[in-house]
């Protein structure tokens, strides 16, 4: 399994947000990088031209006026993009990635997020051709509105975020989907771990992080020769945050 992640990441001062907050990204990579088997990437900053699948003119203009916030969004765009190469490529991956995504849209964006990360790494692999049908789990507590908006043009792409209110007919309800999906040619996660009982989420315990992780293992083995990479969205708490991703990654591996 592919970790992606840059030493940039852990600069907190690039934006006064949540998702910047220091302690989030050492929280993760403390666990992730005791792993075994892992290989350790570092993105490269995505183009212009590869934000512009997802984003307006404008509004990369309107994040490029910020010095901070912009080469970090482009950097966080650039390792999930890397992240969606190498599982394309037959390795599963990880990008521990921000700022987060899934709130920006064409030409707007909310909720500490900028560039669709999702979004961008998608767009890229179906400019080269390399994929028609993807589906997109999107785990946070908050439905992806970005991602919707940056993939609407795009029905082989299918989202879900689930609603379903108990944690027990949540993981049904992303089995039941995935029982019924159809031809896919990768699976995409945005793992957002604010959907964690003791976040804003209220609703998934740790194990179920596994549970989903092995579930998406599972369903890419049998659609898409195992095609699988994840993205951080949301998860704030840097008291549960590494846990809740290890115990993910741990089912994804
Ligand atoms: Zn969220």
């Amino acid at each position: 399994m592919a970790i992606i992640f840059h030493e940039h990441f852990m600069n907190s001062n690039y934006a006064p947000d949540t998702a910047a907050r220091e302690g989030r990204m050492e929280s993760v990579m403390s666990l992730l990088l005791k792993q075994r088997d892992y290989s350790f990437i570092k993105p490269e900053t995505a183009e212009i031209k590869d934000v512009l699948r997802a984003h307006s003119e404008g509004h990369v203009n309107n994040i490029k006026k910020d010095e901070k916030i912009f080469p970090m969004a482009l950097l966080a765009a650039g390792g999930a993009m890397k992240a969606a190469e190498i599982a394309f490529n037959g390795e599963p991956a990880f990008a521990c990635i921000r700022p987060p995504g899934h709130h920006a849209s064409p030409t707007s964006c909310w909720g500490f997020c900028y560039f669709n990360n999702m979004g961008i790494a998608l767009l890229k692999l179906k400019s080269e051709g390399k994929i028609k049908g993807a589906f997109v789990l999107d785990f946070d507590a908050h439905k992806g509105d970005g991602s919707i908006n940056v993939l609407s043009d795009y029905p082989e792409v299918k989202i879900l975020n689930p609603f379903s209110g108990d944690r027990k007919s949540y993981l049904s309800e992303i089995k039941e989907y995935l029982s019924n999906i159809g031809e896919i040619d990768i699976i995409a996660v945005s793992a957002g771990f604010d959907s964690y009982e003791k976040e804003v989420g209220n609703k998934l315990k740790t194990i179920d992080f596994y549970l989903i992780g092995k579930m998406i293992k599972k369903f890419s083995n049998k659609l898409c020769d195992g095609r699988r990479f994840a993205i951080l969205e949301g998860g704030y708490h840097p008291k549960y945050l590494g846990k809740n991703v290890l115990s993910f990654y741990q089912g994804f591996e």
